[in-house]
């Protein structure tokens, strides 16, 4: 029960007040900090697309560039990288949220799986990487197919552009015990240690492949994630710099119960 107010509080009751205030104060430090880094975040993924488009509006503008396809398709790129870097962003708040719309059906995993290998396999081709794909066990899969596929297009897309030319990439899964397991391994530079911990939070990259170059948005793996556990399952990493990197995936085949 309250004090009346005017009466002394115990020295108890006066620490445990303090110390709530003091919790929440630093939670909404905490909450501000996040924030901040997010715009930060944003603010530079967008800077560079932004930046071409602009130069080459101009040039085009002054007359001094042709409005052609050589000239117009890296446009188009850059505008699609925006397009799915807020598309990523939207998907992930949602996920966090709870609030992502799943459009669950029964589907084949397996031929989900070769359909993704055979559209990556022309940039491994281009790379000289053996990307190999087999599994174990046939049988469907109960999930928001579309989701479930953007998982491993991100997974394996990563391993292919990671590995340097020459490499390889294997894709193996495998129904056992109510769950499927999709490992994706490959034998690229591999993530130091003191790198894994963070490479599924937003807009985290390694250091030494910080470049835009790879294409990529930076929520590649925070994306994996929350789609994989949005369906109940797991996903981990070991790495070993030089060696490697294999993610695995973990996910349940039945639909959960009511
Ligand atoms: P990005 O768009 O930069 O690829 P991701 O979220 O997909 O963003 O990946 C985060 C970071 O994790 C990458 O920038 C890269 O440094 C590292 N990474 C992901 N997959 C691999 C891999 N297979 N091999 C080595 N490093 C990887």
């Amino acid at each position: 029960t309250a004090a009346p107010i005017g009466s002394m509080r115990s020295r108890n009751e006066i620490d445990t007040i303090t110390h709530a205030v003091n919790k929440l104060k630093e939670q909404l430090t905490e909450g501000e900090a996040i924030r901040n880094q997010l715009v930060a975040d944003v603010a530079h993924e967008l800077r560079t697309p932004i930046a071409i488009l602009r130069g080459h509006l101009e040039t085009i503008l002054e007359g001094a560039m042709d409005l052609d396809r050589e000239h117009l398709l890296p446009l188009l790129d850059e505008t699609k990288r925006m397009s799915r870097l807020i598309q990523d962003m939207q998907d992930l708040n949602l996920a966090e949220a709870g609030k992502l719309a799943l459009d669950r059906s029964w589907a084949p995993f397996g031929s989900i799986l070769e359909e993704i290998v055979s559209i990556l396999e022309i940039e491994a081709e281009a790379k000289s990487i053996t990307l190999h794909l087999d599994g174990e066990g046939e049988g469907e899969l109960y999930g928001d197919m579309s989701r479930i596929k953007q998982v491993f297009i991100n997974l394996i897309g990563n391993a292919v552009r990671y590995t340097p030319r020459g490499g390889r990439v294997d894709v193996h899964y495998k129904y056992h015990d109510g769950q499927v397991r999709v490992t994706v391994s490959d034998n690229g530079p591999g993530i130091a240690p003191e790198s894994l911990p963070y490479i599924f939070k937003r807009f985290y990259r390694v250091e030494n492949s910080r470049n835009r170059m790879s294409g990529g948005t930076g929520l590649g793996l925070a994306i994996a994630k929350e789609f994989i556990e949005v369906h109940n399952g797991a996903i981990h990493v070991e790495s070993a710099p030089g060696a490697g990197t294999a993610f695995t995936v973990m996910l349940p085949i039945f639909p959960p119960n009511p």
